[in-house]
């Protein structure tokens, strides 16, 4: 892709303030697309390198719908258009299912699955009237393959690959194309120094994380947010034209299968 193939692309990334939503709003801007994020955490480090990219940012929490509206309205009159959508914003929820509560239930739902499809619904009727769009919803390994540790959050990302597809298929007919990346444990992430942050060995953690996909452990590190705004960025752009409803795994061949006896 050219530095300049987005330039008059307008888009909308959701939890755009950090980690992979940060990055992926500055590869799109850098592009040349006009880029809108919207989170619930804006962050006063983000003013500056946002102000250069001209990226406009908008408290925005996708679990409510008249929040999606608002952003994407904004959007619309400032614009006239709406090409891209990456419902990116998402939070964890590391519980057994015995000790989860109806509301920690709800909210995990509610931004990962209710998020992306209160996104999907604004964007695609405005998509329509433009001939067009594409959408790329941030899902998680855990999408593809279970996980024993966050069952409500895998069952989260499975549900948003379900979307994908389904919504891929639904509105294929519109020229608007529905995709989902499913990484691996991604670092310098909000979600990830998280993680990190609570437990009691972070750096036996971290080499957990490493140790468990394929190729984090042939390059010894982590997935960085960039590589996933690459993917997104494909994803978005016109040399996929024929992709709809698919899922691209970053994870280092984490989801293809159990890599060693025992493991
Ligand atoms: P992050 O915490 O850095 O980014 C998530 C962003 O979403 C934050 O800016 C946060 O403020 C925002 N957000 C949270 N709830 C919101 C809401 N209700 N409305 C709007 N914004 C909200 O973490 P990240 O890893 O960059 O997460 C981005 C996406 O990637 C998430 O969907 C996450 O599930 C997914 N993911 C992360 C990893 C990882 O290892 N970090 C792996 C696979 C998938």
């Amino acid at each position: 892709m050219t530095t300049e193939e987005l330039v008059g692309k307008v888009a909308v990334v959701t939890g755009g303030a950090n980690g992979i939503g940060r990055a992926t709003a500055k590869w799109l801007a850098h592009r040349g697309a006009k880029v809108y994020i919207g989170d619930v955490n804006l962050l006063e480090e983000n003013k500056v390198p946002f102000a250069e990219l001209g990226i406009e940012a908008q408290q925005c929490d996708v679990s409510l719908e008249a929040d999606i509206q608002q952003l994407i309205e904004r959007v619309i009159q400032e614009q006239g258009r709406l090409d891209i959508l990456v419902n990116n914003a998402g939070i964890g929820m590391v519980k057994p299912i015995t000790e989860v509560t109806e509301a920690e239930w709800d909210a995990c739902l509610g931004v990962n699955l209710k998020g992306a499809f209160l996104g999907c619904k604004h964007a695609i009727r405005q998509m329509q009237q433009n001939g067009g769009g594409v959408i790329v919803n941030t899902a998680s390994n855990a999408g593809l393959l279970p996980r024993q540790h966050d069952p409500v959050y895998s069952i989260s990302k499975m549900a948003l690959v379900g979307l994908t597809k389904s919504l891929g298929l639904c509105h294929a007919q519109d020229n608007i194309r529905i995709n989902a990346v499913c990484p691996g444990p991604v670092c310098e992430t909000g979600m990830m120094n998280a993680d990190l942050a609570q437990s009691s060995d972070p750096e036996a953690m971290k080499q957990g994380f490493i140790k468990a996909s394929p190729l984090a452990k042939a390059l010894n590190r982590m997935i960085t947010p960039e590589e996933v705004a690459e993917a997104i960025g494909y994803l978005v752009s016109d040399a996929a034209q024929f992709v709809t409803g698919t899922m691209i795994a970053i994870d280092g061949g984490k989801s293809l299968g159990v890599s060693q006896v025992g493991s």
